[in-house]
């Protein structure tokens, strides 16, 4: 038996991955952590039978424990809860699959109490990958990517050491504005940034997949995760999204790693890794779907790719600046407070008025993400 604890239960990850426990009868939930989503919190609890679940306000807390106070669950708030969560004796495996870079201490947290991450959370990477993943090798634990082109990546590694490798290619569907030029993106709405063409996400990353930031976020992710410099990362244009990513060996070998877009295939790999279990759902038929193409970024449009190039050679606390500007811009954005362009302009404004700090600390990243905060809620209030 396999006992695991989600961070972000209600979301999309945290869904896939409630669906992988359906099938797969050796897996065990014994914590459960949402936002605000009480009712669907209530729902779950009560199909998973955790020991403790989280809201973050006391007042959804309050509301879900008078809900369920006819099951021993204990439900607890804030961050103090999720931290409670991350350290809990009975879980093996924390799924980060929370939103933001909110998800940093309960994921320290849990690498100091031995518990292997199944992580989904890239925000978490980005700004804190240098304090994380020596902090993972020092307890002995793993960090299993749950994000489809990093697990590609890893099985298509599967045990190779980093030296071996020449090159990661990092596929991108190109998202909704693929083709398209800037002056066609100045006017794109909430509703036209969140049709995904093949994965069907939370709205922040459908955003991010849009503008090219979640793939910027993702060869930040990579860096981290596989220790592979900067320039050895490509992002290759792939609009089927079939091929989930790819590494080139110094041989000129390329293995890669593809099949249908669903998100339950790197989740339940990562939850069983190194065993591969068998899995329901459309699978991947290569008649009906006759070709494959491939095409470069367009980075002048798409800025934000670039940008996190640009905030990942900086390193320090740059890359936190880099995704905690995109964080605020896009949650305005979804409040229609700015428009779609605005959010690479905000980005980069950010960037530029930052003096990066070399090798932060906990405490600083989160000063930095605040500072930014206020630095793009002055300038949108201007
Ligand atoms: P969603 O927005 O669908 O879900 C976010 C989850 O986090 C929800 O359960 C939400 O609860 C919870 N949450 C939000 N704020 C808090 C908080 N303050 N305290 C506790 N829980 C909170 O996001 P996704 O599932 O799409 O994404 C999750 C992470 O996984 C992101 O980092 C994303 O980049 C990454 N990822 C997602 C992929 C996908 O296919 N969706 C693919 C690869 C990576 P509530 O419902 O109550 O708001
Ligand atoms: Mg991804």
């Amino acid at each position: 038996m396999k006992k695991i604890a989600i961070l972000g239960s209600t979301g999309s990850i945290g869904t896939q991955t409630l669906d992988v426990v359906r099938n797969n009868p050796d897996l065990t939930v014994v914590a459960l952590a949402a936002g605000s989503s009480v009712e669907k919190m209530e729902g779950q609890i009560r199909e998973f039978r955790p020991q403790v679940a989280c809201m973050w306000t006391e007042e959804a807390a309050a509301d879900l424990r008078s809900r369920v106070a006819d099951l021993p669950v204990k439900i607890v708030a804030g961050m103090e809860g999720l931290l409670e969560i991350a350290v809990l004796p009975d879980a093996q495996v924390l799924v980060t699959a929370i939103v933001g870079m909110i998800g940093i201490r309960p994921t320290i947290a849990a690498i100091e109490a031995g518990k292997d991450i199944a992580l989904a959370n890239k925000e978490t990477l980005v700004t804190a990958g240098h304090i994380i993943m020596p902090l993972a090798k020092k307890h002995g634990v793993s960090i299993l990517p749950v994000d489809s082109e990093h697990s590609a990546i890893f099985q298509s590694l599967n045990g190779e050491p980093a030296d071996k490798i020449a090159k990661i290619w990092l596929t991108a569907s190109g998202g909704p504005f693929r083709g398209r030029t800037s002056k066609e993106l100045a006017h794109i709405q909430v509703e036209d940034a969140l049709k995904h063409p093949n994965w069907s996400m939370g709205r922040k990353i459908t955003i991010d997949s849009s503008t090219l930031v979640n793939k910027g976020l993702e060869v930040i992710e990579a860096k981290w995760l596989f220790g592979v410099d900067l320039d050895r990362i490509r992002v290759v244009v792939h609009p089927q999204s079939v091929i989930h990513s790819m590494v080139e060996y110094v041989d000129g070998a390329i293995m890669a790693q593809l099949g249908t877009p669903d998100m339950r295939l790197p989740i339940q790999y990562a939850l069983f890794y190194p065993d591969r279990r068998p899995m329901g759902g459309k699978k991947l038929d290569f008649f009906e779907l006759g070709q494959m193409t491939f095409e470069k970024p367009d980075t002048d449009t798409f800025a934000g790719l670039k940008l996190a190039y640009q905030a990942a050679t900086v390193g320090g606390s740059m890359p936190t600046v880099y995704n905690a500007a995109n964080e605020k811009a896009v949650a305005l954005f979804l409040n229609r407070r700015i428009s779609y362009l605005e959010i690479p302009e905000l980005i980069a404004g950010a960037m530029e008025q930052h003096k990066a700090i070399d090798n932060p600390g906990v405490d600083e990243i989160l000063q930095t993400e605040t500072a930014v905060y206020e630095y793009i809620e002055g300038k949108v209030n201007d």
